[in-house]
């Protein structure tokens, strides 16, 4: 269903129109949109607490539909799934958001990209191969990428998800948890994957200011991420204070609005260039 708000359509993430007309017609849209490069991305930093830089950003994709307005991805991943469509359109994300590097470093500025998979694309058996292919087209080095996989995205299949995942990472390209908190209770998995990053879902870090079990949890993720080697990512951080917390626990990058919102390419470099000469 859709609430007009004047022009614009605002789509709710519901699934009563999943055989409407309206449905359909979006699943045709999007696809015009992925063949013609109608879809953005915007891009958020990952800030280190250490020295205040930014070393990598991350890729979320926009669209804009000519009549209903944005679309948000949490509607366009899952009718992208249910429809086969998502192998494209995560080949776009990926080919776009290297371009972007490529870009970027023409204009001097060095940083690397974080790209969100799909569960599907964990059974995707040729990524690793359309991962390299791009890394190469664009001159970009394995270690500028990091590929961001939810915990429910690889419980679904872990064998296969740990395979396909360990050929991405032997490629010297980055493979960080998302959303983590949220989904499996068991902890063994993590010993099984290729993982690098852990990525602490914002649901406990947006409260964590006045919410004293979500101040513990996040704590006693950040010290589960650092016995284990890996490098810990606080998302939704929306105030000074939060920030400030997690600082004082340790925690090692931070994203969220407070910081920088997810902005288009060209102002996020702006952003980056004013950063790098504070
Ligand atoms: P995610 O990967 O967990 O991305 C973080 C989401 O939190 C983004 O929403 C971002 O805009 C939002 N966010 C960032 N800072 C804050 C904050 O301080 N407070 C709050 N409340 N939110 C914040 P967005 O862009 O709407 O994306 C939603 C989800 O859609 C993403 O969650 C990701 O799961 C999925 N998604 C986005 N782009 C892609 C894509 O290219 N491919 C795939 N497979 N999934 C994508
Ligand atoms: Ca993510
Ligand atoms: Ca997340
Ligand atoms: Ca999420």
């Amino acid at each position: 269903t859709a609430k007009h708000t004047g022009k614009r359509t605002v789509f709710y993430d519901d699934t009563q129109d999943e055989n409407s007309l309206l449905r359909l017609q979006l699943v045709k849209d999007l696809k015009d949109a992925i063949s013609n490069d109608h879809l953005d991305l915007h891009f958020q930093p990952k800030i280190n607490l250490v020295n205040q830089s930014v070393s990598s950003v991350e890729a979320l994709l926009r669209w804009e539909h000519p009549e209903h307005g944005m679309v948000p991805p949490g509607r366009i991943i899952p009718m992208a799934e249910q429809t086969g469509v998502i192998q494209q359109l995560t080949r776009w994300v990926l080919a776009r958001a290297l371009r972007q590097l490529s870009d970027w470093r023409r204009d001097g500025i060095d940083i690397g990209v974080a790209v969100n998979l799909s569960a599907y694309d964990l059974r995707d058996t040729t990524l690793p191969e359309v991962v390299h292919g791009l890394l190469t087209e664009t001159g970009t080095h394995p270690e500028q990428l990091t590929l961001e996989v939810t915990e429910s995205a690889m419980m679904s299949d872990l064998n296969n998800a740990a395979q396909l995942l360990s050929r991405i990472k032997e490629m010297g390209v980055s493979i960080a948890i998302d959303d983590f908190g949220t989904g499996f209770s068991s902890l063994s998995y993590l010993k099984k994957l290729p993982v690098k990053e852990l990525k602490i879902d914002k649901s406990f870090v947006i409260n964590m200011g006045h919410d004293e079990n979500d101040a513990m949890i996040v704590h006693s993720t950040i010290d589960l991420a650092h016995n284990l080697g890996l490098t810990v990512v606080a998302e939704g951080v929306e105030s000074r204070k939060v920030l400030e917390q997690l600082q004082s626990q340790g925690c090692d990058l931070v994203q969220g609005f407070h910081v920088c919102k997810p902005l288009p390419a060209v102002k996020l470099g702006g952003w980056l260039r004013e950063m790098s000469h504070r």
